[in-house]
């Protein structure tokens, strides 16, 4: 059985599956709205904005925290990098392409983020809102430094969370 969370419904049930997230909420006719990114679903995915609606009347708005703030709130994660031994002299390199992946991410998906990164005793340690963005992170990290050696895994439960170590 998979790890229990509230969600903000108030019922209790297990973190939800990539699809169920995606198709997040339903939302037909109205938009849904994050109060924290201002994030907004409609047509079945996330938004930017709500400029799709620009000048349309009687849309129907609700608030609601999108699963990606939801997911931070939780303090959960679905990707986590760790880069271990990295040369002092390449650590602001290192950091500064694992926010640049982070950031595209973001601009084509509001819900691809990079959460966190942290030194955490002289390793790297970023925490994404979906696997494939770690996955994602640690490979440029690879491809650019050839000393470096990723290592991808995947714990499966509750939800398919994957682990990238980078080793110089
Ligand atoms: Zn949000």
């Amino acid at each position: 059985m998979g790890k229990l969370i509230h969600s903000n419904l108030g019922e209790v049930r297990p973190t939800k599956s990539r699809k169920e997230r995606e198709e997040f909420g339903g939302g037909k006719q109205g938009v849904v709205l994050c109060p924290v990114c201002k994030a907004a679903y409609y047509k079945k995915s996330w938004h930017h904005d709500i400029a799709h609606f620009a000048g349309k009347e009687d849309v129907s708005v609700k608030f609601m925290l999108c699963p990606a703030d939801q997911m931070i709130k939780n303090k959960q994660y679905e990707g986590r990098v760790v880069v271990k031994n990295v040369p002092k002299e390449l650590e602001e390199e290192i950091a500064h392409l694992i926010k640049n992946v982070g950031f595209s991410a973001f601009e084509k998906e509001p819900m691809h983020r990079l959460i966190s990164i942290e030194k955490v005793k002289g390793e790297l340690v970023a925490l994404t809102t979906e696997n494939q963005l770690a996955v994602s992170m640690a490979k440029k990290i690879g491809s650019a430094h050839k000393k470096a050696k990723v290592k991808i895994s995947f714990a499966k439960e509750p939800n398919d969370v994957a682990i990238a170590v980078v080793q110089f």
